[in-house]
């Protein structure tokens, strides 16, 4: 298969109730997977090809690197050899790779499921239900993806596996990076599809209003009580290792939020005795190009809002990017 390689980013702005001031980057930052750049798909993650991950699990990368998504979306097939297939999170609404998995699953497609609807992991459901008579499967209808079947925490499909085991997934709800986030556990073979909740490679964009920084923690602490024996995230390669690499996530956001609280003390001894997402993020990320430092601003803001949650931050109007922060 010919190998096209698009830009990130395209698609639809996403629309959201009251209105939305923000720039179109700022949205298209919002809505996107990872801060750490990475080096675009080569080997195993380069677009288009499919790596057998366990003999129910293969992968196709999407051809839709770019910085903010590190490698393409991992695109992942479950399902024994002879079995019903289910597919997780169809990608970008790109042809080439909608056709790419139609064929890897050889008529035996019977779902889709979507982790959640940011839109480089949902727009090729209904392109690929075209393709394949499938059930879409997501957490409810919004940025235009309209699952047949809206599933709540807990809700579970068992797939035919023909002359192979059956495989069960069931939906984890996990809000925090995308309040509509699912996770989808294979309770066969304990592997966690993680979407966009825990990534390969790089930290997790969380972004205020919709991203949750409480949620998101909680989440993980949950993800991590599941025990799973690995995780296929929806960026980079299957984790297989997921207790520490969680840990990772929890000691970097516990350093980061006690790091604020530093800053907001200081901030509260001197001065005006507040201090705004924008002076945190010059001091906290002195050392990062500042290309990164729109993504930043909304990490320090979402860790703001988990400080003013648990009365340890304080704001006239947390729900402003700008407003001004103190100590509580
Ligand atoms: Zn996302």
């Amino acid at each position: 298969m010919a190998e096209q390689v698009v830009p990130g980013g395209r698609g639809r702005a996403h629309r959201r109730a009251g209105g939305d001031r923000r720039s179109r980057s700022e949205r298209e930052i919002a809505a996107s997977a990872a801060v750490a750049p990475q080096p675009f798909g080569t080997g195993e993650l380069a677009p288009g090809v499919v790596t057998e991950l366990s003999a129910r699990v293969r992968r196709v990368i999407a051809p839709n690197p770019s910085m903010m998504t590190g490698p393409g979306t991992g695109t992942y097939l479950v399902g024994s050899p002879d079995g019903d297939v289910a597919v997780i999170d169809p990608g970008p609404d790109i042809a080439a790779h909608l056709d790419r998995i139609a064929d890897v699953g050889a008529g035996r497609i019977r779902w889709v499921l979507v982790t959640h609807t940011h839109e480089d992991h949902s727009p090729g459901t209904d392109g690929l239900v075209a393709r394949t008579g499938a059930t879409s499967v997501g957490f409810g209808p919004r940025d235009g993806f309209e699952p047949d079947i809206a599933a709540a925490d807990g809700w579970s499909l068992t797939l035919d596996g023909g002359t192979g085991p059956a495989t069960t997934l069931r939906a984890v709800h996990t809000p925090g990076h995308a309040s509509n986030h699912l996770c989808w556990l294979d309770e066969d073979e304990a592997m966690l599809f993680s979407g966009d909740h825990v990534m390969d490679g790089s930290t997790v964009v969380i972004a205020p209003p919709d991203g949750d920084m409480t949620a998101y923690l909680g989440q993980l602490e949950r993800l991590k009580a599941l025990a799973p024996r690995s995780i296929a995230p929806g960026h980079g390669r299957l984790i297989t290792d997921p207790g520490a690499r969680i840990d990772e996530y929890l000691t970097h956001r516990r350093a980061r939020a006690a790091q604020i609280v530093g800053l907001l003390a200081e901030a509260g001894a001197t001065g005006a005795g507040t201090v705004t997402v924008d002076e945190l993020v010059a001091r906290i990320y002195a050392d990062v190009t500042e290309a990164l430092h729109p993504v930043a601003r909304f990490s320090v803001w979402a860790h703001l809002r988990q400080l003013a949650e648990e009365g340890r931050a304080t704001s006239v109007d947390p729900d402003q990017v700008d407003a001004p922060w103190a100590p509580n």
